[in-house]
């Protein structure tokens, strides 16, 4: 599942190609993948926009138009794609939109693709993108995100927490890949409940989850299944059950913590109870 570095180097990639162009027809290709409006108003409104900036909030790559919104959440196996000329829809695709040069408007054709093969991936077109947004936490590489804010908020907190940084109400952007990276960096124990942890432990989860982003971005994200490639992340625990620890040596172990598979280094990561 993309994560804030995934998704941010998706944005990256295809904001040179997205900028100034007009939208000139949706093809919706499964209705459910639109969450609102209607697919007939949606058809509607977006034709004729034009794309005005290429962003990102937590997991959402957004569109911004006109006058409106277009979010895209990719959810477990959804991915962007442009492609050029007049093409023929893939199984998979869920969502194109047809582009054109703005300057001008009989200029090269190109379109872009939302294909997702599980189709848990949803699409969002709102004049206000808090209705979608509204509910996250801060953004982990914004100026919010500070040390002090961190440890008040695992204070005000009494939950697990490797859960506490996956509710995306807490804080936004962090996944299965990411979390578990922050906490070992943090030497903090994934079951650890979020109220026992010190203003100096907090100051490392703090800059461990800066460093993972950052470091995330940087190497363009991690390569996972058969949809994100390209990434050059390299895991530290994650996904690396039964594998020495880069630190200390220890086989690093997988639990399941609501749910999520987690892997941590039981030498690096104990558990003070
Ligand atoms: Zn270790």
């Amino acid at each position: 599942m993309p994560e804030l570095p995934e998704v941010e180097s998706i944005a990256r990639r295809l904001r040179p190609h997205l900028l100034g162009k007009t939208i000139e027809e949706a093809q919706l290709r499964w209705t459910r993948t639109l969450a609102y409006p209607t697919p007939g108003k949606f058809k509607e409104f977006i034709k004729g926009k034009q794309i005005r900036e290429v962003t990102r909030r937590a997991k959402y790559f957004i569109l911004r138009l006109t006058d409106f919104s277009l979010l895209i959440h990719l959810r477990m196996s959804g991915d962007l794609l442009i492609k050029e000329g007049k093409i023929k829809p893939e199984k998979h695709d869920r969502l194109i939109l047809r582009l054109r040069p703005v300057e001008s408007p009989a200029g090269a054709l190109s379109n872009l693709v939302f294909n997702d093969t599980r189709k848990f991936g949803r699409v969002w077109l709102t004049a206000d993108p808090e209705d979608v947004l509204g509910k996250l936490g801060p953004e982990p590489l914004s100026r919010k995100f500070t040390p002090e804010w961190l440890h008040a908020a695992l204070q005000g907190k009494r939950r697990q927490l490797k859960s506490l940084l996956l509710d995306q109400t807490f804080l936004a952007g962090l996944g299965n890949i990411y979390a578990d990276e922050s906490l070992h960096i943090a030497k903090l124990h994934p079951l650890a409940v979020s109220d026992s942890v010190t203003a100096e432990q907090a100051e490392a989860l703090h800059k461990a989850v800066c460093q993972v982003l950052k470091e995330g971005i940087r190497r363009n994200g991690a390569s996972f299944d058969w949809v994100y490639r390209g990434g050059e992340y390299h895991f530290r625990v994650y996904d690396r059950t039964g594998k020495p620890c880069s630190v200390c040596g220890t086989s690093i172990e997988r639990i399941i913590v609501g749910q999520r598979s987690t892997h941590f280094c039981p030498g690096c990561q104990t558990l003070i109870r």
